[in-house]
């Protein structure tokens, strides 16, 4: 089965949705492919503060629900699915999404990042047993129990706060003194009654993987050497995130840290392929700054669409 098309968007994130609602408004009537996480990070959060035009905030699931219903309201069309292999090389370019392929003379990459894990063995076989890296998903199932998150930014902030609806206790653990957190979400949780905070201190091990529960970490401090267990009944990771770009190989350029490199914003090396949002942005990752790009990319499609006689 195959299906031409004239743009592509991958992600339905805030940088995806925002280019489905620019390209769809300028008839090209997008397809957007809806991968594993649906929605993006957004749609894991709770509440968004600091989206222009929603004075006393709004829900993270909610912002994208109604950018989704924007999209779809113009035109664009959503399929779910997992693209495996993208050809850049030669214009249209071919994407494989399970046994169809798509032919598509744009391509807007919003795949976003997604959690990153700590790597460990035990922490492997824990997800879904007391590990989780989304607090909004799991929290609930710890009512009353004691929780640990790692991680010293604001998504270990965010997560620590949200789980003190349930926890009897939550203990933030990072490896260092000092913390990326913004001020105001540090301070959020250094206030809050619930919440402790662990220094210096590095995860060795999640136990228990034979009784398939979290019962305890296993922490080395990292001045000290010294390694201690903290009893825990979860363990959350808010330890930032990776980009999902590892399909495009080196069709396209990447940084160390594996972050698509665009220059002009949203412009890839291949002509007609633009990236947005967190995929190629490792210094803002914001809501709004994933719209902005998302916005930019839709916009160079139809300059380049335009340029190729459409
Ligand atoms: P981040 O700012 O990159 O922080 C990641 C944290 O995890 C750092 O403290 C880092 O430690 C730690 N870390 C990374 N790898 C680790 C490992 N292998 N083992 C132990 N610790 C590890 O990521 P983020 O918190 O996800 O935030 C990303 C962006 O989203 C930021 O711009 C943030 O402002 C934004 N954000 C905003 C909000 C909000 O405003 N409500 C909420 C969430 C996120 P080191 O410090 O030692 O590197």
């Amino acid at each position: 089965m195959s299906d031409s098309r004239q743009t592509v968007i991958l992600g339905t994130g805030c940088a995806g949705l925002t280019a489905a609602i620019y390209a769809a408004r300028a008839n090209l009537r997008p397809l957007v492919i809806e991968g594993h996480e649906p929605g993006g990070q957004l749609s894991l959060t709770t509440m968004v503060e600091n989206f222009p035009g929603f004075p006393e905030g709004i829900q993270g699931p909610e912002l994208i629900e109604n950018m989704r219903k924007q999209a779809v309201r113009f035109g664009a069309e959503f399929r779910m699915g997992h693209v495996s292999h993208a050809d850049l090389r030669q214009n249209p370019f071919t994407l494989r999404l399970g046994p169809e392929e798509i032919r598509t003379e744009t391509l807007i990459i919003a795949s976003g990042a997604s959690a990153r894990w700590l790597g460990l063995e035990s922490e492997q076989a824990l997800i879904g047993h007391g590990v989780s890296s989304c607090a909004t998903c799991d929290g609930f199932f710890f009512s009353g129990k004691e929780i640990a998150v790692i991680g010293g930014g604001d998504s270990a902030m965010e997560e620590a706060l949200f789980l003190t609806r349930f926890a009897s206790r939550v203990t933030i653990i990072h490896r260092r003194e000092q913390f990326r957190a913004s001020h105001i979400m540090l301070e959020r949780a250094k206030n809050h009654p619930k919440i402790s905070f662990l220094t210096n201190m590095a995860v060795e091990d999640v136990m228990d993987v034979e009784k398939k529960e979290v019962t305890a970490l296993k922490l080395r401090h990292v001045m000290t050497d010294e390694v201690t267990v903290f009893p825990a009944s979860a363990m959350f990771l808010g330890i930032g995130h990776v980009p999902n770009a590892a399909m495009f190989g080196d069709q396209l350029d990447r940084d160390a840290e594996g972050y698509l490199r665009t220059r002009d914003y949203v412009f890839t090396r291949v002509a007609g392929v633009f990236a947005c949002g967190d995929v190629q942005d490792r210094r803002y990752r914001q809501a709004i700054t994933a719209a902005g790009t998302g916005c930019m990319a839709a916009l160079e499609v139809e300059k380049f669409l335009e340029l190729r006689g459409h």
